[in-house]
């Protein structure tokens, strides 16, 4: 199948013969196109099957000109559009490079051979970066990007940093965080008392003992604090789950090299090629199934088929893991669910009933920007959380843009912000539960004005009336826009696809308001840039408690019983949900549901895949938010069989006499659901083909809309198994699916959708 990629690639990429390379290298592979250089970057669209496509982003990377440097390189597939031969096309001026602010970006080879090398002067040092490598978002106080405006404006240059600095054939002419061990940033090890017990190398080197011995150091990062201990000792990675107050959500690792990996984890080219990248992002990766010794400790990612896996992306961290050479549980430094500590001072408060020991350095960190994460699902990249490394890059969505801010969701909040024909999402701030989380929020608005110029005239937000993010920008003072959560789920997913006018968009997640005073959830909307139509969504049911089913998946379970059974869902012999009750809290569901009492209606396909973990006994409680679909989904076997359940469609859809909505009822399914689970059919039997019900039922619901293009979002797509499914069986019924790539699925792409939607809206007047 013929696809278009669109690739944006920053560095020193201009000037170097770049462009010629491109048009030799798509040429060779007959791919069709253009390329282009603008003040933001150098863009390239080609077009060609998709084994073809993958090939050229390889070999840009591998075989590009001796002095280009790829600093940031983002691609998407997208839909062709029938160019003829490739060409290199005329510069653009659009875009302003003086206000664009780039992310920081891993260390170098060069960098990274200077480290290791006795006889250089930065040997050891790790604070060496240059002009193709380095801090930048983390340490911009201000544009323009000069020293004076970063957090090394302290940091008086000596004089052989200086004659680097100026000298215009040097790769440190004008790297503004240049630095080396005579007048740059030093290291220093703080006892939990925060007196400084070593200094420089020698901090360095009792860290890595600590940490040996099974110890937990808060380490000073790039853009905040990494709690670390060894990723082997089952001891010192429990300890640190019980002290961050983190049960059994997984943790992220540095693994020392790509070998190290390989030996713990399946690793595509693709993914090799994310670990590797300048944006250095921690990779969900498939564990191998290896005899013998575990490459990590059982409690690092309890239950779960995939490991969150980085490679060192600074000096300090390459130092730290040489030094080391095994695996090490690096996770955020906060307490759960806390944004991430970027102060040494705030983290010896912070964080002083977790770590054991600080090794903190003197350059000050702006602004926190945390790990981003991806996975490849089909053959392409998927953003789960996007931050450091991509993070403020924008979009250029090719036309004049008016003014808005858009707050995004409650949790996992991103915000985003259009200035000219550009929309930026900013870094991943968390969710907005906690006083500091909302803090941080704050900041990053705060940054509009200081950093990025941006005075925005119009508030996009959320429909829910209670969510802080709404309530803040309406003390705001300026018209606000109100975006219904799953229509800005779509219009992300539609926007990063460069799909516009009319998609169905299939919007699946835990929890959005629903206009109509239910909790939706399970939604196809007809959607366009600034409308939408709710044509079907699945049948609802009530959550008793409301908000706390979203820890106990076993409420949604009775809650699907009780609207399937009515009062007989009490009867004997009691399913799992209700036998995992006491007596008492059966008692309280029933009257609850009886009564109607604090037991909202949802439609959400998040608590249907809550509510089958919950009747297959494979969660009750959640340590964590989407656990038991998570589980539901690694209870998939690796050889699924491609039945599913039966389905009913219900309604008179939006076409008819009532011109209400199609109503997906799962009630077949869950008949043979539990009618499987009494036999004793398997967990895994029973998810897989619940997983397949759900990819039918989008089909189908494809079908009776008659839209050719089915945008695929919401946090149920971070699900590999549902995407890869679903995009299989639209593809095979003739439908074309989109999904995420750039942007995240979950709520973090929320902010984004929002803009979009409001731009359209003010477009239209
Ligand atoms: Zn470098
Ligand atoms: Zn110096
Ligand atoms: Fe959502």
């Amino acid at each position: 199948m013929t696809l278009r990629i669109r690739i944006a690639v920053r560095g020193a990429v201009q000037g170097v013969g770049f462009r010629p390379f491109v048009y030799r290298l798509a040429s060779e592979l007959r791919l069709a196109g253009w390329v282009r250089n603008s003040p933001l970057g150098v863009f390239i669209e080609a077009e060609g099957e998709k084994s073809l496509l993958d090939q050229f982003v390889m070999r840009l990377e591998r075989e590009k000109p001796v002095h280009a440097r790829i600093q940031s390189l983002e691609f998407s597939f997208l839909d062709p559009l029938g160019f003829a031969g490739f060409e290199i096309r005329a510069s653009s001026g659009e875009g302003d490079s003086a206000a664009l602010v780039l992310p920081d970006i891993a260390t170098c080879a060069e960098c990274l051979r200077e480290i290791f090398d006795p006889a250089e002067r930065r040997y050891r040092y790790p604070f060496t970066n240059c002009t193709h490598c380095g801090p930048r978002f983390s340490i911009i106080e201000s544009l323009p990007y000069d020293r004076g405006n970063t957090s090394m404006k302290a940091f008086a240059l000596c004089e052989r940093c200086r004659r680097e600095y100026e000298d215009p054939t040097d790769r440190r002419f004008h790297a503004q965080p240049i630095a080396c061990p005579a007048c740059g940033p030093q290291l220093e090890l703080w006892d939990a008392a925060g007196r400084a017990v070593a200094r420089r190398d020698e901090a360095l080197l009792e860290t890595a003992a600590a940490i040996r011995a099974g110890k937990i150091a808060a380490v000073k990062g790039l853009g905040g604090f990494h709690l670390i201990a060894d990723a082997r000792n089952d001891d010192a990675v429990a300890r640190l789950r019980a002290r961050k107050r983190r049960e059994e959500k997984p943790l992220a690792l540095m693994f020392p090299d790509i070998a190290a990996v390989r030996r713990a984890c399946e690793v595509s080219e693709l993914e090799e090629r994310l670990l590797r990248a300048p944006e250095a992002p921690i990779v969900l990766l498939e564990r191998r199934e290896v005899a013998g010794i575990d490459p990590v400790a059982p409690s690092v990612a309890p239950g779960n088929p995939c490991l969150g896996v980085m490679l060192p992306y600074t000096p300090l961290h390459h130092l730290l893991m040489r030094e080391l050479g095994f695996p090490v549980v690096a996770t955020s430094g906060n307490l759960s669910d806390e944004p991430i500590c970027i102060d040494e001072h705030e983290a010896l408060e912070r964080l002083r009933s977790i770590a054991d020991l600080y090794l903190v350095h003197d350059r000050p960190i702006v602004r926190q920007v945390d790990d981003s994460v991806v996975r490849v699902v089909l053959g392409r990249e998927l953003m789960l959380r996007r931050a450091r490394g991509y993070a403020p890059l924008p979009w250029n969505l090719g036309k004049a843009l008016p003014a808005i801010l858009a707050v995004g969701g409650h949790l996992k909040n991103a915000v985003a912000w259009t200035r000219g024909g550009n929309v930026f999402l900013s870094q991943h701030i968390g969710d907005l539960e906690s006083g500091e989380a909302f803090a941080a929020f704050r900041r990053v608005i705060d940054d509009l004005v200081r950093l990025h110029d941006v005075r925005p005239a119009h508030v996009a937000v959320d429909m829910h009336p209670d969510y802080i993010s709404a309530k803040y920008a309406r003390s705001l003072g300026l018209p606000l826009l109100a975006v219904q959560h799953h229509h800005a789920h779509v219009a992300a997913c539609a926007a990063e696809n460069e799909l516009s006018g009319r998609v169905l968009g299939v919007s699946w997640d835990g929890t959005g308001y629903g206009p109509d005073g239910t909790i939706w959830g399970g939604e196809f909307l007809l959607a366009d840039e600034d409308s939408f139509r709710r044509i079907a969504h699945w049948r609802c049911f009530r959550l008793p408690g409301g908000e706390r089913a979203v820890k106990e998946p076993r409420r949604a379970a009775v809650g699907l019983l009780y609207e399937m059974l009515g009062e007989r869902a009490f009867e004997p012999p009691l399913p799992a949900p209700l036998a995992a009750c006491t007596a008492a809290e059966r008692m309280l569901f029933r009257r609850m549901l009886a009564g109607a009492i604090h037991s909202p209606l949802t439609s959400s396909a998040g608590r249907l895949f809550d509510a089958v973990a919950s009747l297959a006994g494979i969660r009750q409680t959640n340590a964590y938010e989407g656990q038991a679909a998570m589980e539901l989904e690694f209870a998939v076997p690796r050889d699924p069989p491609a039945d599913r359940y039966p389905f009913r469609i219900a309604g008179s859809g939006p076409g008819g006499e009532a011109a209400g909505a199609w109503v997906l009822d799962w009630e077949p399914m869950m008949r043979d659901i539990l009618r499987d689970l009494q036999r004793g059919t398997s967990p895994g039997i029973v998810a897989a083909r619940f997983h397949n019900t759900l990819a039918a039922a989008i089909v189908e619901v494809a079908r009776l809309a008659g839209e050719e293009r089915v945008v695929l979002s919401g946090g149920c797509f971070q699900n590999s198994y549902l995407t890869r499914r679903a995009v299989e069986c639209l593809e095979a019924a003739g439908f074309r699916p989109y999904r995420h790539q750039r942007i995240p699925p979950n709520d973090g792409g929320i902010a984004l959708g929002q803009a979009c939607v409001a731009a359209a809206a003010l477009e239209k007047g």
